[in-house]
């Protein structure tokens, strides 16, 4: 028999990738939630969520969708945060936890937390795990295995709350780790955020290619372009939203990005087959290091 829910009744505020995970893997397991309801944006989302028989019902307004649930999950794109929260806040149960899964947290923090009432906790979380593919029918019950999910609670957080939100992503397979959103926003702007606005530049410059070498990259992309087109394939909203979110620390790391660029571009100038080396040697053994803890 399976253990009992960590909820009695889970919204999820937005069913695309992320959140049809979550509604997956609660419908699959059963101890997560005794009922799961999922509002998104649009009617035809909806529709789409109950051909996949994903959650026990669904509300098209976030209002209703909140109603009595004791965990409300944002699952949209952060840029849509404030304005639902001040939506649902006066709508919230006593007692409910409101947690979320954007890839910003202190965005999140400033968005959200002024539109929650007192007697209802906020528990803001990133599950560090995805991919390129959006909408209802991207999700899958096995994103989250082996893949961190961050919490990032506040100073006065409700450790019993904490405590809950952490049981729901390790019974979804991830690990959970707790730490500072400054520091969850930094850690975010060098693994994840630049190295995506690196992707949606490249693929830019390249499109801005005369036609011949235009034709080129798309005829010899397996020569590594290839790579750089699967991340730049992701939802632009998403990504709009994230890196209007998390600036400061996205432009300090591309500061640090285009000062090592640099430096890499001087020595391919003046012949510097030493510095270059070592720079590739050093790709080989991050790219090593992942392999060996499982995360590649
Ligand atoms: P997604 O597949 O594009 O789905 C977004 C969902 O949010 C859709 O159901 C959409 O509804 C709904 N939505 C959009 N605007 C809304 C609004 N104003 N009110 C209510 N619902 C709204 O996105 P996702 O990839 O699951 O990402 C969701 C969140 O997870 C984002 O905050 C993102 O930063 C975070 N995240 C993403 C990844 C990733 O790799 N994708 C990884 C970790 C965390 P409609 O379909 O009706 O438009």
């Amino acid at each position: 028999l399976p253990d009992a829910p960590v909820f009695n009744r889970l919204a999820l505020i937005g069913v695309g990738l992320i959140g049809s995970s979550v509604a997956r893997i609660a419908q699959a397991r059963g101890d997560i939630a005794g009922e799961v309801v999922a509002n998104a944006r649009t009617e035809d989302t909806l529709a789409r969520v109950r051909e996949l028989g994903i959650a026990h019902r669904t509300e098209i307004d976030p209002r209703a969708a909140v109603a009595g649930a004791d965990c409300v999950m944002l699952c949209a794109p952060v840029g849509a945060y404030a304005a639902l929260a001040e939506a649902i806040g006066p709508h919230l149960a006593a007692g409910c936890i409101v947690t979320d899964v954007g890839s910003t947290k202190q965005s999140v923090i400033r968005d959200v937390a002024p539109h929650i009432p007192a007697g209802v906790h906020f528990i803001p979380a990133h599950p560090v795990a995805g991919t390129e593919y959006s909408g209802p029918d991207s999700g899958f019950t096995t994103l989250f295995e082996g893949r961190y999910t961050l919490i990032t609670p506040l100073p006065d957080a409700d450790t019993d709350a904490v405590a809950r939100v952490t049981t729901l992503w390790q019974r979804c397979g991830a690990m959970v780790e707790c730490m500072d959103p400054a520091h969850h926003d930094r850690s975010m702007a060098i693994v994840s955020h630049l190295p995506h606005l690196l992707a949606f530049t490249i693929c830019g410059t390249a499109d801005d290619l005369e036609d011949e070498s235009r034709r080129d990259v798309l005829r010899y992309a397996a020569s590594g372009f290839r790579d750089f087109t699967r991340i730049a394939a992701s939802d632009p909203v998403m990504w709009r939203d994230v890196f209007l979110n998390n600036r400061e620390a996205l432009l300090e790391m591309l500061a640090r990005f285009t000062e090592d660029a640099q430096a890499m571009a001087r020595a391919v100038r003046w012949g510097d087959a030493a510095y270059i080396e070592d720079k590739v040697e050093r790709g080989r053994k991050i790219r090593r290091s992942l392999l060996e803890l499982n995360q590649a």
